[in-house]
């Protein structure tokens, strides 16, 4: 796969080289050995009725979510993630097909991963964990349900405090990955079906 022979130039010639560096990085991480075992990294996934990503935390029910998207936090920010409350070291499991971006350690959201979905335009957040899956790294595909870390209270998350905050960013670039615009996980996690029959 050679895609330098098309006469491309400017914005569209960079966009296509990046995205076949990302495919071609996709592709070398797929002939390696998985990070989990395969008995972790399929079958485990639960999706909610109506919901359109898989529950991030193994043994969550979608009745346990609270919708803390819009609370307030300190210095004047607004949440825009849901923190889900988990026992520590519950399983952290991807809720969505994807690729590992970055892996962050440090500042308020203590040990992180940054997930780019298939799409190449979502950005799965995920903070105040207490460690990553074994063989974890940046570039690794990874399959939704796989299990990529464990809840934790790193961060500012408060000791003792364990759970996972999580966010999803639409990336218009993916380029930029940091400036994406935030949307609410929350019904994406609980569901839809409760709230179809409101107003009826
Ligand atoms: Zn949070």
């Amino acid at each position: 796969m050679h895609p330098s022979h098309r006469p491309l130039s400017g914005r569209l010639g960079r966009a296509a080289a990046l995205c076949a560096a990302l495919f071609l990085a996709a592709c070398a991480g797929r002939a390696e050995a998985p990070a989990t075992s395969p008995s972790s990294a399929h079958g485990t996934a639960y999706v909610a009725p109506g919901a359109s990503l898989a529950m991030p935390v193994r043994g969550i029910r979608p009745e346990q979510l609270r919708d803390t998207y819009s609370d307030p936090r300190s210095g004047g920010r607004v949440h825009h993630a849901i923190d889900i409350m988990a026992p520590r070291g519950a399983p952290v499991l991807a809720a969505a097909d994807g690729t590992i971006l970055k892996l962050r350690t440090g500042g308020l959201g203590g040990i992180t991963i940054y997930q780019l979905g298939a799409d190449g335009r979502t950005l799965y957040y995920y903070a105040h964990l207490q460690r990553y899956a074994a063989g974890l790294r940046e570039g690794l595909p990874i399959a939704r349900g796989q299990v990529v870390a464990y809840v934790g209270d790193t961060g500012n998350a408060g000791a003792g405090n364990y759970h996972l905050h999580f966010s999803v960013s639409r990336l218009a670039d993916p380029r930029r990955w940091w400036e994406g615009e935030n949307v609410n996980p929350y019904p994406m996690l609980a569901g839809v079906a409760s709230r179809s029959r409101e107003g009826r």
